[in-house]
Parts: structure tokens; sequence; C-alpha cells
């Protein structure tokens, strides 16, 4: 069998669960698994994690969907909710939980006859979902009146900023949900992963940890909070080929990468089609046996090759990391130019995923 594999380490996520609800003690954390628990494997981080916590949440109803036939009974939010009496009358059944957005949500749920579990997303200035924030009150007495709900909806935002300690942005968005929900008796939710460790006084009724849960901090440069955080994915391959190479000579498509002195070439069984970037430049690092060496070439579908110069210990069949606990997802998403959110949801379907502590 090919080596290329996700490995997951589903004690380093309940672990990272637990100093989530550790950084929060008076919050009730919910595990966000969306995504395929970005990249993780949504029912086995479901069946991870759902013994110690008090509910999930997805984005959306397909994945809701998804775990209530695996047999999943928490109670799970769906947070960009439903969009039509169908949806509505779906989540009334699956017993979900649905955000609410939108008026045109509450003409859809009206029409679909039933009420549902809710929350209520308020928009306090990142402009993508929610109700203008200061409609709070008139919206919950809407949706109260009309008997559209079945228990006291949770008032929710989202921020646009809040991996940057000490953001101006973020203090003007916690000061717009203060002052919009000032008054309204029910349960409240603001943070993700980075308010959950960087912004206590975002922390509120409800607390949604998503990528912090598979091992990194969304905090760029390495804020403390973010450290005890265990990676959850470690991503490797199999080095297929060893090769040396004249000076002069380059490498792979494009021939993008060349030697500028004799080299040693080393060809990895890992490529786009396993979700490893494209895009990534020369230099990239990977881990082989105890040291970093540079990615070299362009990014092939099966295959990427790297610059092994000097490196007198490998042979073919070594484990090459691609990121993990030896090789901080950061550190690569950094090179590519992206987040590390991105890199662990794109690992594609073709990787299998090898599944520790279950
Ligand atoms: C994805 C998501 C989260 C989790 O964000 P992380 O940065 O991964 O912790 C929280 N809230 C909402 C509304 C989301 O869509």
């Amino acid at each position: 069998m090919r080596g290329t594999r996700a490995v997951i380490d589903l004690a380093a996520i309940r672990a990272n669960y637990r100093y989530a609800c550790e950084l929060a003690p008076a919050a009730r954390t919910m595990p966000v698994i969306k995504a395929n628990a970005y990249g993780h494997g949504m029912l086995e981080v479901a069946n991870a994690l759902a013994p110690l916590a008090p509910a999930l949440a997805v984005a959306i109803l397909e994945e809701a969907v998804s775990l209530r036939e695996a047999g999943v009974t928490s109670p799970v939010l769906v947070l960009e909710g439903v969009h039509d009496a169908a949806g509505f009358a779906e989540a009334r059944v699956r017993d979900l939980t649905v955000m609410l957005h939108d008026a045109e949500q509450i003409s859809a749920l009206a029409a679909s006859g039933v009420p549902v579990k809710a929350w209520i997303k308020l928009d306090t200035g990142m402009h993508r979902l929610g109700f203008p924030a200061a409609d709070a009150g008139r919206v919950v007495d809407d949706l109260t009146h009309r008997g559209l709900l079945v228990d006291k909806p949770v008032l929710c935002t989202h921020l646009a900023c809040a991996d940057e300690p000490g953001n101006t942005h973020t203090r003007a968005q916690l000061r717009a949900f203060a002052a919009a929900t000032r008054g309204l008796d029910l349960p409240r939710s603001i943070s993700n992963s980075a308010a959950i460790l960087a912004w206590p006084e975002s922390h509120a009724d409800w607390n949604r940890a998503g990528y912090m849960l598979y091992g990194d901090s969304p905090l760029p440069g390495g804020h403390p909070a973010g450290e005890p955080l265990r990676p959850a994915m470690r991503f490797e391959a199999e080095l297929i080929a060893l090769r040396e190479i004249a000076a002069g000579e380059s490498v792979g498509y494009g021939a993008r990468w060349t030697a500028e002195q004799p080299a040693v070439i080393g060809t990895v069984a890992v490529g786009y089609g396993d979700g490893y970037p494209r895009h990534a430049p020369d230099g990239t690092p990977v881990f082989v046996n105890g040291r970093i060496a540079p990615l070299a070439g362009v990014v092939s579908m099966d295959m990427i090759t790297i610059d092994l110069t000097g490196h007198d210990d490998v042979s073919v069949g070594d484990t090459v990391e691609l990121w993990g606990d030896r090789l901080p997802i950061q550190k690569v998403a950094a090179a590519v130019g992206t987040i590390g959110y991105e890199l662990m949801t794109r690992v594609s379907e073709r990787v299998p995923k090898l599944y520790l502590n279950g």
C-alpha cells in the first residue's frame, strides 16, 4: 500500500477540547466539526467528543443529517441555518438547532408550519450574515409572538478579527453586541477559537471551538495561549525515489527548480490529488528523519520533489511528514500563503485516515 495517510490522534482532539473548556470555565463549549471536522473525519471526531460536549456544531444541514443517520444524538447546531420550508421541516424531524440570520428564513420558517430550536445571529460588523444587531429585541419578540421557537434562542455573533489580539474592530464588535443584547434575558455566544484563546472578555454562555480542537492556534506567531494545543493530524507520505542530479539540471513540471550545485532529489508520494497545495513554492518545508527539507519543483498530482542534498541518512521507504507534531501546519501554511484551516480541510478523500486512541 502507498504510505500516504493522515494519522489522526483522537486523544489530542479530546485534550484540545478540554483545554478550550478550561480557558472558559463559565461557558459551555461547542465543538465545531463542519467540513468533515476540518478534514479529520466528522463522524470519528463527533464520536470522540460527543460524550464530553453539551452540543456539536456543523455548517450545513447535510452534515447534521449525516450525524443523525450515524446515530449521533447530541444537540446539533447548523451554523448557516436552513433556507426553505423543507429545510425547517427536516431540522424539526431531526431535532436540530438552526441559525436564523435573515427575514427570508423567518418567512420560510413560518411557511413550514412548525416551530424549531434556533439561535439568532446578529451582525455586529463582519457583514456576512446576521440581523442588524440593533434589531435583536424586535426579532426575538416577533419569533416568540408567532410561536416559531421551541426553546429560548441563543443570541450569537461572529468576530471578523479575533485572531489579532487588541484589534479595535473586535472591540467595536464586542461593544455593539453588548449594547444590542442588553436587557434581553437570553444566553449569548460570541467566541470562535481565536476569541477563546485571546479574548477572554468575549467568553459567553456558549463558545464555538473549531480550529483549535485540531491542535493549532489561529493566532499567528505563537500566542502563549496556543502552546498547550496538540496537533491532531500527521499528514505523511513515503519517499519513493532518490536521485543525484548535476548542477544546472532542473526538476519537475515547468523545470521550475534548478540545481545550483550537484543535488540529491527525493520524490515523495503525495501531490495535489491528495490535498497537498499545488501552489506551494520552492522551499516549503517538509520533515524527513529529524530534519527539515525544502520542496524543490512544482507539486504534481501524485508526487512532490524535495531537495535532500546533504541528508546522508535518508533512504527510499522513509516516511516524510508534510505537517504534524514535528512540522507545525502553521509553518507550512505560512510558506504556502494560506492558513492551516485550508490545508487540513483540503486533505482529499484519496488519503486514508488512521485513527489513534479512538
Ligand atoms: C466555523 C465557525 C466557527 C469556528 O471557528 P474556528 O475559528 O474554527 O474556531 C465558529 N462560529 C461560526 C459561525 C463558524 O462558522
